[in-house]
């Protein structure tokens, strides 16, 4: 199913969900920033690997074992391919972006944080990019410094630029795209700057992933991580990229099976990329839902559907603007199909609330992301954010559904 013509109605078909009604009305699902729904060809994946080969990884002769290895592998070089990454074996398939991101917090500041270090992690970042560096960096007595954004959500460069040459940075923490805001950072001018100072990158891909071709390589990043939950695959299991130069250098991370070449009480060597880092049995089903749900996000023509959730976004920009009372945070054209949304007397939640009524899904609070919300002043916004089997129609409902629920609150 290539579609150069990119036909939301179309694509909606394939996912079963969307059919349901909530509150007796049809569903509209705008909660695509915290997860997306599954197409009936993943869930078929998924499926045919539970009533077909469901065999435990990389330790079988058997052929259950061999064909599961073999879908779990085919998974990790579409993962590679999506990403630009430039060898599939520094893909290493996590639970998640938080695990990935945990697994770098602990590992850099292990290996490089050294007394009176800097961590730099931008303002907006998700507590997921945020508090392992917290719960880390201490333990070198390394400090954890944010990268301030301007009054209008972007990051600061100027200020970054100030902090690359005040502090002793090791480490930039950046989000590709704000799953509050939608901004897409400038990661590509990020790493430039970084790197000039020999300072490693992590990128926070969670929210990037699904937005147009990402290429690490392009972006000059020397970490990316991501969860396959958000980009139409299964829950429990994400990807954490790196340089593999920079992941060879690292020392193991969680100890268990697979990740070791042999093992004795006298001392135990490590097996190699990708498998030192994937110790137990990993998710290889759910590995396997992702690859699939990647080359379905392929076969949809993945700049289409970028340009499609964006002309969403400007849609429910402009009419969301028109709401008395009602502010976008953050705006630009520019951003990544996602809007949040304030207002200065109206509770974010009892909005969400009323909409839920009418059978529309949002999402509402901090989005974990305190330290962005206390930069605004605000507890929380109301956040739409767009997918690609949502349509003009959606948006139009969101946009009447909120000026009635503005009406009965205000
Ligand atoms: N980073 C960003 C920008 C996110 O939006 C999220 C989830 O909302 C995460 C990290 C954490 O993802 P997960 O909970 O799937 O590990």
């Amino acid at each position: 199913m290539l579609l150069t013509e990119f036909n939301p109605n179309a694509i909606r078909s394939e996912f079963p969900l969307l059919t349901r009604e909530v509150n007796g009305r049809p569903l509209v699902y705008l909660d695509n920033a915290a997860t997306t729904q599954k197409p009936r060809t993943v869930l078929e994946a998924l499926e045919a690997v539970y009533t077909h080969y469901n065999a435990n990884i990389h330790r079988g002769v058997h052929t259950l074992s061999q064909e599961a290895t073999q879908a779990y592998e085919e998974a990790r070089t579409t993962v590679a391919q999506h990403i630009g990454a430039p060898e599939r074996e520094s893909v290493i398939f996590t639970s998640g972006a938080t695990a990935g991101l945990n697994l770098l917090a602990n590992l850099l500041t292990e290996r490089y944080l050294l007394e009176g270090d800097t961590v730099l992690v931008s303002e907006m970042e998700h507590h997921s990019d945020l508090v392992p560096w917290q719960l880390n960096a201490p333990r070198k007595g390394a400090k954890v410094v944010k990268i301030p954004i301007t009054d209008d959500g972007a990051l600061d460069l100027e200020q970054l630029q100030a902090l690359l040459h005040r502090e002793r940075v090791k480490i930039v923490a950046v989000a590709h795209v704000s799953n509050v805001l939608g901004r897409v950072n400038p990661v590509a001018e990020i790493a430039r700057m970084a790197h000039a100072h020999g300072v490693l990158v992590v990128v926070d891909g969670a929210q990037g992933v699904k937005h147009g071709r990402v290429d690490v390589q392009e972006l000059g990043a020397d970490f990316y991580a991501f969860s396959g939950h958000k980009i139409y695959g299964p829950t429990g299991v994400g990807v954490l990229w790196g340089r593999r130069e920079l992941l060879e250098a690292l020392p193991p991370w969680m100890g268990g099976g697979e990740m070791v070449g042999t093992v004795s009480f006298e001392g135990t060597t490590y097996a190699d990329l990708p498998f030192r880092f994937e110790a137990g049995t990993p998710p290889y089903i759910q590995a396997i839902g992702l690859g699939r749900a990647l080359q379905f996000y392929h076969e949809c023509n993945q700049q289409a559907v970028s340009e499609h959730e964006n002309r969403l976004m400007r849609r429910g920009y402009e009419g969301i603007s028109q709401i008395r009372g009602l502010r976008v945070l953050g705006y630009s054209p520019d951003n990544a199909g996602i809007l949040s949304v304030t207002h200065p007397k109206i509770h974010h939640y009892d909005l969400g609330v009323l909409l839920d009524r009418m059978g529309i899904a949002v999402r509402t609070g901090t989005h974990c992301a305190e330290p962005l919300m206390a930069r605004f002043g605000i507890t929380g916004t109301l956040r739409a954010s767009f997918a690609l089997y949502n349509t003009e129609a959606e948006v139009d409902t969101l946009i009447a559904g909120l000026e009635r629920a503005v009406g009965m609150l205000a």
